[in-house]
């Protein structure tokens, strides 16, 4: 007898110009078909029986239909099994990694020089809180020991690829310890502390980058970050000096000084109102400077900060269009490359950063250790420090809970289409904007960046598929 099939809750279905994708938000694999399969898929689809739905069909036709039910069950879209997707989303959610550390945001200062008017860091500074902002090397050497005994815990995984960030405040305000840390991550390297695919990069707001500091970090085969809105006074506008003097000269002159060197820097662009109107004037700036690695950061907002109604469209548009832009440049934008891996690769991305999943710790100047260098302002979810010898992820609340907080957890994103490639956006962000002030909201901005991301995936592979 005819074994009845079942049709996954997690299959979506995309048309463009009359062709049809089915794609299974967690297996990842969209299969193409036309305007005449897909009403047989369809009928299919509701009463389970091939027989039926093939009945009517010329004989070339039923082969054909049959040739793609083949595909559809081998890439899930249809199941013998009834229980299949409950199944399958067991399965990855049993199979969820435990917090383990692999990335070390080192706070070297939570000063700057700079007063952006989007910061999520400086702008929530408490004033009237006392408490050390400028790391000693003392104390950047006890958190690099920290951040040691913490990769070791997982001796199977201590070979793999590690990652130190130089994070402020402004980083370079504070030179002479960062110099320092180099040092002892390199004597560390030697030694076996540090696996030696140990990545560093520091992020800077390059208004202090000279031809001497950057020499430093060449030497050291540091990445440099720098934090540039576009190629012009008008696109940088909220980047301004404590003073109010507008910082885009100096910045400027940062990255030419990295490059006398022969240093070329990224740049980690934020997406204000002005700078999606203005893709070319990125391309300018790029083109110029041979920037070698861009991310582009959607505007985080909170009850003071909002964006226009249209913002979160026009950015996520922006993004695809800069992304096919610079691809052929060779130059992959971060932010959509991490989704476009894990689409390609059919491979479900669970978390979008390293705190979502529990595998990064930020080491504040005054000792204090996080989750989230989002929440230095208040030390929210820092539920340690580098004093504490007895501190493991595995068992910590802060840590437990932030590697359950992934789309395949929350209810909320079970019937959503990008469930597979979004890995959840930021809870900081989500959590800032939710009635419940709970990390387990969405974060709205990036669900539209996801589901618009997901959609470019599928017809550009659809495009590569047919040329
Ligand atoms: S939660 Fe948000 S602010 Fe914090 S590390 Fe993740 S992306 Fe960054
Ligand atoms: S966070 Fe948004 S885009 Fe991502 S899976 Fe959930 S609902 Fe979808």
């Amino acid at each position: 007898m005819e074994g009845k099939l079942y049709f996954s809750k997690y299959t979506k279905v995309f048309e463009k110009g009359g062709v049809f994708a089915y794609y299974h938000s967690l297996r990842m694999k969209p299969i193409y078909v036309d305007e005449k399969l897909h009403s047989i898929i369809q009928i299919l689809s509701k009463n389970g029986s091939q027989k039926k739905s093939f009945e009517n069909l010329l004989n070339e036709e039923k082969l054909q239909a049959q040739q793609i039910l083949d595909v559809l069950i081998e890439y899930k879209i249809f199941s013998k099994d009834m229980d299949y997707d409950e199944k399958v989303i067991t399965g990855f959610r049993n199979g969820l990694p435990k917090p383990y550390i692999q990335i070390a945001y080192f706070v070297m200062t939570e000063l700057c020089n700079l007063a952006c008017s989007y910061c999520f860091i400086e702008n929530k500074m408490d004033g009237s809180i006392v408490r050390e902002k400028v790391m000693t090397k003392e104390r950047a050497k006890k958190g690099l020991d920290f951040f040691c005994k913490q990769i070791q815990k997982d001796e199977s995984m201590f070979k793999e690829e590690k990652n130190i960030i130089i994070y402020g405040g402004e980083p370079l305000i504070n030179f002479g310890t960062l110099k320092h840390l180099l040092n002892l991550i390199d004597q560390y390297k030697v030694l076996g502390k540090l696996p030696d695919k140990t990545n560093v990069s520091i992020i800077t707001n390059g208004t202090l980058l000279t031809s001497e500091i950057a020499e430093v970090l060449k030497n050291n085969n540091i990445s440099i970050a720098v934090s540039l809105d576009g190629s012009n006074e008008c696109a940088n506008s909220c980047r301004k000096f404590q003073s109010g003097d507008k910082a885009f000269d100096d910045i400027i002159k940062g990255i030419e000084a990295a490059s006398s060197v022969g240093c070329n820097c990224g740049l980690s662009i934020t997406l204000t109102e002005e700078t999606i109107k203005d893709l070319p004037q990125i391309e300018a700036v790029v083109d110029k400077y041979d920037i070698s690695s861009l991310g582009f950061n959607i505007l985080m907002t909170d009850e003071n900060f909002q964006v226009s109604p249209k913002y979160n469209e026009e950015a996520s548009e922006f993004i695809i269009k800069a992304f096919e832009l610079f691809r052929e440049k060779g130059i992959y934008e971060d932010r959509m490359m991490r989704k476009a891996k894990s689409f390609s690769n059919s491979k479900i991305y669970l978390y979008d950063c390293g705190a979502l999943g529990g595998n990064q710790i930020v080491i504040a100047p005054d000792g204090q250790v996080g989750i989230c260098h989002g929440y230095l302002y208040n030390r929210e979810y820092f539920p340690t420090s580098i004093d504490d010898d007895t501190f493991d992820p595995t068992t910590n609340d802060v840590y437990l809970e932030w590697n359950k907080r992934t789309p395949i957890n929350m209810e909320q994103c079970i019937d959503c289409e990008a469930l597979g490639i979004c890995g959840g956006g930021c809870p900081q962000n989500a959590k800032n904007n939710s009635q419940n002030k709970s990390i387990w909201d969405l974060d709205d901005r990036f669900c539209v960046h996801a589901k618009k991301t997901l959609e470019w995936l599928i017809w550009d592979l659809y495009q590569k598929t047919i040329a």
